[in-house]
């Protein structure tokens, strides 16, 4: 697995102040201001910092939280789920595997059959349409 060589500095270079906020600092973006909340289009969703294919469209869903939500990850080795007790909740953090930024959380409240709502910030993520 890639560790990540890049620095802060590096990071302010390639991401946007929001993007920065989100991956490097595990900000949230506010709830429906993200590019892809209502996003229909297939095709799959990689990280917006290093590439990594993260959730293919086929497992998105609207669980009307104003986040992109997917059932299920593009594959086990693409993120990184870690328990998270910031801000006196109990929630499971999801980062990317490949380069560590902050991605979202994962709640076990899924209405499809796998349970599972990836709940994932739309800057951290970068659309790569199908055709
Ligand atoms: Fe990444």
């Amino acid at each position: 697995m890639d560790q990540p060589t890049l620095n802060n500095k590096d990071w302010k270079q390639k991401l946007t102040p929001e993007q920065y906020k989100v991956l490097r600092e595990k900000g949230t973006e506010a709830p429906f201001t993200g590019e892809y909340v209502h996003t229909k289009e297939k095709g799959m969703y990689r990280c917006a910092a290093c590439g990594n294919e993260l959730f293919s469209s086929e497992t998105k869903f609207d669980s009307g939280a104003g986040w992109p939500s997917f059932d299920e990850v593009a594959g086990n080795d693409k993120v990184v789920l870690t328990e998270d007790h910031a801000h006196g909740m109990n929630r499971v953090e999801v980062t990317c595997a490949k380069c560590g930024g902050h991605l979202g959380h994962l709640f076990d409240d899924g209405p499809t059959k796998t349970g599972k709502r990836f709940c994932i910030n739309s800057c951290a993520l970068e659309l790569k349409k199908e055709g």
